[in-house]
């Protein structure tokens, strides 16, 4: 059967010497060889092949091929052997195989690299296969692609989490509270954000020696607060804070207000304590807070004031009434009517001046003829301040404005009030009033005790009183709510003055009404 001869002894003659030489090749090959005739049945099965496959190989010589194969590929298999030795084409031989695979006589499979070869013998052709197991090179690829991914993985990771930091970074940047990160037992600040460093660092530090840690803590009522009641020990250690009042010291000496929360932060990876701190500026809040006190102890001063002159003209003509002349009567009423309107001045002021702040003031305009509402307030404001004197000088021809009459009468109420009380007895209040550019602008001049220029813009602010307002009434309000009222209608108002003790003249201009 064999063409080829397997008898590695024979070397007796030339011919069989080199038999025997290509024998011995044969055997030692570190490659599987396996040879088939044209009817596949194997014919050659070197060492490396009974290895390999796990036949011995008087199991497989004389047997098909078949038994070297994975059955799913045997009916590709044979067909691309036949024509290949019919052919010997090798490109298409054994494609069906990619990647290749063999099968061991166990039955298991392994990934083999084959190269093929057509030879004939006596006229007779036969497939020649050197296999190469891959197992381990694939094993080692398969390996390596591992450390690849694995890497790749990694780096994405790294990218992935400094991706969050930045965004995490940018989200607490943009919070309008400092927050800070503490760790380990010496609270050193392992992060903090930009309301952190701006709260903590003095404005006239310039950028190279700021630092973080420039700063301490004192308690509200200013003294030190001693390291290991800081925030952020007491949150490292632990501790959950709320809403404690404390001040932060800059390094210029500058103090700020603030609540501080403050929480620790446990995470299984961490190897240190951490703790995060949250400072509040609460600067502003302490100044509403101290304005709103203020602000009651003037207005109840202010209240109790006429209230006080009310209550003592009522008692004594209660009292002494029937004692008195009929003109020191009157004289008393006088008083009681003046103090209870300005009482009613006051108040009008108040409820207007919050309906403003909270929104609720919605001015109803119409078109309104100024100069009977100008006589009215100046027929209302005369009898209280009789050594004054009131000039209106309007033009004929002035055109309606669009206005709301109640919130202009209001407006015209506070400027009279103030150009009288501020004017000396004899003083002269002269109105005027002139149209251009759509609008009618009313002036009311005093002879008064005048403003100097610095004070003529502070005057319309809330609370605000300047020049010698010693012995004259008033809590600096009404020229505020003057302001409000002039532009909740489309208006405006300015005052000048020539300065103190000159006079002073207020104008409010408003839009003439369409049509
Ligand atoms: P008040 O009169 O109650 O103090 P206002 O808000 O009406 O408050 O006025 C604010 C400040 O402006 C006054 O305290 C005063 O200093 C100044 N002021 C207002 N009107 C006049 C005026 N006609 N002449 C001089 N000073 C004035």
């Amino acid at each position: 059967m064999p063409a080829l001869d397997r008898d590695p002894t024979r070397v007796s003659s030339p011919a069989h010497n080199e038999s025997a030489l290509l024998n011995a090749i044969f055997e030692s090959a570190m490659d599987a060889i396996v040879a088939v005739d044209s009817d596949q049945t194997i014919v050659r099965f070197n060492t490396a092949a009974e290895r390999m496959f796990g036949y011995e190989r008087g199991e497989v010589l004389g047997h098909p091929l078949d038994q070297l194969l994975p059955a799913r590929f045997l009916d590709a298999h044979r067909h691309h052997v036949r024509s290949f030795i019919a052919t010997g084409d090798t490109t298409r031989a054994m494609g069906h195989l990619r990647p290749l695979v063999a099968r061991r006589s166990d039955g298991t499979e392994f990934p083999i690299e084959a190269t093929i070869s057509q030879v004939k013998i006596q006229g007779r052709p036969f497939a020649t296969a050197i296999v190469r197991d891959i197992t381990a090179r694939r094993q080692a690829e398969t390996d390596r692609l591992k450390v690849i991914e694995g890497e790749v993985a990694a780096r994405a990771e790294a990218a992935s989490v400094a991706e969050q930091r930045d965004r995490l970074q940018e989200i607490l940047d943009n919070l309008p509270a400092g927050v800070v990160i503490a760790e380990g037992a010496g609270a050193t600040i392992a992060f903090s954000n930009a309301a952190f460093a701006q709260l903590v660092t003095s404005s006239d530090t310039s950028a190279a020696t700021r630092h973080h840690q420039d700063f301490t803590m004192l308690r509200s009522d200013g003294t030190p607060l001693d390291a290991n009641a800081s925030p952020l020990r007491r949150a490292l250690a632990g501790e959950r804070l709320q809403n404690l009042q404390l001040v932060v010291q800059r390094l210029d000496g500058s103090r700020i207000p603030v609540s501080i929360h403050a929480a620790p932060i446990y995470s299984a990876s961490a190897t240190k304590p951490h703790a995060i701190v949250i400072f509040q500026d609460v600067t502003l809040l302490q100044q509403a807070d101290q304005l709103k006190d203020d602000f009651l102890a003037l207005v109840s001063h202010e209240l109790r004031t006429p209230l006080t002159a009310i209550n003592g003209g009522a008692r004594l003509l209660s009292s002494r009434g029937r004692m008195l002349s009929p003109e020191e009567r009157v004289e008393i009423l006088n008083d009681v009517v003046i103090e209870s309107e300005r009482l009613d001045q006051l108040l009008g002021n108040l409820t207007t001046l919050s309906s403003l702040l909270g929104g609720r003031l919605e001015p109803a305009t119409e078109p309104i003829l100024i100069g009977p509402l100008i006589r009215s307030v100046t027929a209302s404001v005369d009898p209280r301040y009789p050594s004054l004197m009131f000039a209106v000088d309007l033009p004929a021809a002035t055109p309606p404005v669009e206005a709301d009459p109640a919130l202009v009468e209001q407006l015209l109420r506070n400027l009279y009030e103030n150009a009288a009380k501020y004017s000396p007895d004899g003083g002269r209040i002269a109105t005027q009033a002139t149209v251009a550019g759509g609008r009618v602008t009313i002036s009311i001049a005093d002879e008064g005790i005048g403003i100097a220029p610095q004070h003529l813009d502070q005057i319309f602010e809330r609370f605000r009183r300047v020049g010698d307002t010693s012995g004259i009434r008033g809590m600096g309000l009404g020229l505020y709510l003057s302001r409000m009222l002039a532009e909740a209608q489309g208006g405006t108002i300015t005052a000048t003055s020539p300065g103190p003790g000159l006079g002073s003249t207020f104008s409010i201009s408003l839009p003439v009404a369409r049509g």
